[in-house]
């Protein structure tokens, strides 16, 4: 079995174990578990906030409104949703769309940091303030860092992180949706970017002592 094959079965598996997730009072009032969707080893990832009406309805990400811009974005870099893959923060539907909640997002957590980890992105775009905070673990605001590539190690591997803003902000505020555009056009280029180096293994890998091998050796 290929690398790519195994992890996109161990994504099964996440699936799986989130669909039926109650480890927050979310899991109360949600109709569907919207566990992402897309290229299970795409070198593109987005991440937005938390499913709304239509995704909790459908299962899907993105499938609204807000979701018709993001394909509108992606289709205007010549791609297709198919060729990246679309998470949240939070995997279920906050009740009336209200903001996500500390303890919700901890909560969830694990499972988008086992997303990243199986997919294995080069290129991570955050879509608001709450997946721009959580993934570059920095508290400044969307306004001041979008459209600038930060490069920062994910699950033990170096990603480039552009944090975008929400395509629903765009919906509301056409300067904001030409933005949007002007900052998608860096994607391309991104994806092409070499990569930072990774970290060092924890454990770096030793020759044995060479008095070592006499003992063992013939
Ligand atoms: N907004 C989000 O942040 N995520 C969705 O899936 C839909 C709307």
């Amino acid at each position: 079995m290929s690398d790519a094959e195994s992890r996109r079965q161990a994504l099964v598996e996440v699936y799986n174990q989130a669909s039926i997730c109650e480890r927050c009072p979310l899991s109360e009032t949600r109709n569907r578990v919207v566990f992402g969707a897309g290229n299970a080893d795409a070198d593109l990832m987005f991440v937005g906030e938390a499913p709304g009406a239509e995704e909790d309805r459908q299962g899907l990400p993105f499938v609204g409104r807000a979701g018709s811009f993001l394909t509108e974005l992606l289709e205007g870099i010549g791609m297709a949703r198919e060729d990246v893959f679309i998470a949240n923060v939070l995997k279920c539907r906050p009740p009336g769309n209200r903001d996500p909640q500390p303890e919700e997002i901890d909560s969830c957590r694990p499972y988008l940091e086992k997303q990243v980890e199986l997919i294995q992105p080069r290129v991570i775009c955050t879509l608001g303030n709450f997946s721009t905070k959580l993934l570059t673990a920095n508290p400044t605001g969307i306004t001041k860092v979008r459209g600038t590539p930060q490069e920062h190690v994910l699950g033990n591997r170096p990603v480039f992180m552009l944090p975008l803003f929400h395509p629903a902000a765009g919906l509301r505020t056409p300067r904001v949706a030409e933005q949007l555009r002007e900052d998608f056009r860096q994607i391309p280029d991104l994806l092409l970017r070499p990569l930072p180096p990774g970290p060092e293994p924890l454990v770096p890998e030793r020759e044995p002592e060479p008095d070592q091998m006499g003992l063992f050796g013939g």
